[in-house]
């Protein structure tokens, strides 16, 4: 089975990606992953990545895209956040028959409120929502009892930032599937959110 997991960042995609390829014993395939397994090697591409990370610059989709041609398995994957443009979206189809392609769907302000609730523990990494996931104290870790701190990254700002830049660059994708994508509730709790998935492969 060769699936495709499309969702703006803070839907929880990199979550379900994680679950479902554990329970359908898919490989799980993000850019993340893609660039550190290729960097383990000794490739002209792992020396190319190398060199772009060490002069501190962005790996681009183009390349990111190339490393992903040449390491597709050719059965049992789950795509996490690729492809990312149109012309890999057609790229990908010329080299093989995607199964399913859903679209983990949140409205930004759903994400927005999640990310700027978020606190976390210092000390033991737990995290907090102070809207859905309170500590019993406000303030404090219900494990460790220290102050509980919010993430730099974790403000309406930067948030709103990388979900425009999502919006710009995905939405001409969303729309090149749209025959074919899924749309997936992503406001409901993680568990739910797998089990819609689930059954609409009939894996339920
Ligand atoms: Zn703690």
């Amino acid at each position: 089975m060769k699936i495709v997991l499309l969702g703006p960042p803070g839907s929880g995609k990199g979550t379900q990606a994680k679950i479902l390829s554990e329970k359908l014993g898919l490989k799980h395939i993000s850019t993340g992953d893609l660039l550190r397994e290729e960097t383990k090697k000794e490739t002209p591409l792992s020396k190319k990545i190398k060199e772009i990370l060490d002069e501190g610059k962005l790996i681009s989709d183009e390349f990111v895209f190339e490393i992903l041609k040449q390491n597709l398995p050719s059965d049992n994957y789950i795509l996490d956040g690729l492809p990312r443009t149109v012309s890999q979206a057609k790229m990908l189809d010329d080299m093989v028959k995607i199964d399913f392609i859903f679209l983990i769907d949140v409205e930004d302000e759903f994400i927005v409120e999640r990310i700027v609730n978020r606190r976390m523990c210092p000390k033991c990494g737990r995290i907090y929502n102070l809207k859905t996931n309170k500590p019993k104290n406000d303030t404090l870790c219900d494990v460790c009892s220290v102050p509980l701190i919010q993430r730099d990254d974790d403000n309406e700002e930067v948030v709103r930032k990388r979900l425009s830049e999502y919006h710009n660059q995905t939405e001409p994708v969303l729309d090149y599937y749209s025959s074919r994508l899924i749309r997936i509730d992503g406001e409901k709790p993680i568990e739910e959110v797998t089990q819609q998935i689930l059954s609409k492969i009939n894996r339920l």
